[in-house]
């Protein structure tokens, strides 16, 4: 059994990350709809990986013999003044993500839960590395989204992201 606290934690963070998903689908709706395919084919993959997030708190719980409660998924309603708007709230959001994640963190570490912080060690990496590219995505846009032929370019770059399954596997 895993503290209360911790579990209902866990389970909240499933619909976060379904939320994530959703969120990243919109921001794909958002791009589509300017053309600009390649910027919507990285947050289709984006949102993939939001789902395979939300599976691994799903399977973990489901592990450890925890009820699992699915809530209602929020709607995504940002409406976005420019191109840059979606990037930067794709920075806001994974920082958001990440102090959710740590804040779960804090709470396993206090009842000395060690296999939930052994499972969320990755998502502590998962989320740097996240972090690390929507920051790289505002920097490419700052250098070269002002010109147009960069801005192609840029989506090309992100036409080529193909999805690639969480390293993390849980049985
Ligand atoms: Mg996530």
């Amino acid at each position: 059994m895993l503290d209360k606290k911790v579990s209902k934690l866990l389970n909240e963070q499933i619909n976060n990350e379904f939320y994530s998903a959703y969120l990243y689908l919109d921001f794909a709706n958002y791009f589509e709809a300017k053309g600009l395919d390649g910027f919507a084919n990285w947050y289709k993959i984006q949102a993939q990986e939001e789902r395979d997030h939300a599976m691994l708190f799903y399977q973990f719980l489901q592990n450890n013999s925890e009820k699992v409660t699915l809530e209602a998924i929020g709607k995504p309603d940002k409406v976005f003044a420019c191109d840059m708007d979606v990037l930067k709230a794709g920075l806001g959001h994974e920082q958001l993500v990440t102090s959710m994640i740590n804040n779960i963190y804090a709470a396993a570490y206090e009842v000395k839960d060690f296999r939930t912080m052994q499972f969320l060690d990755w998502f502590i990496k998962e989320q740097g590395e996240e972090e690390t590219n929507a920051n790289d995505l505002i920097t490419k846009m700052e250098l070269f989204g002002s010109d147009p032929k960069g801005l192609y370019m840029l989506n090309q770059e992100l036409a080529g992201r193909v999805y690639a399954a969480p390293s993390l596997v849980l049985d």
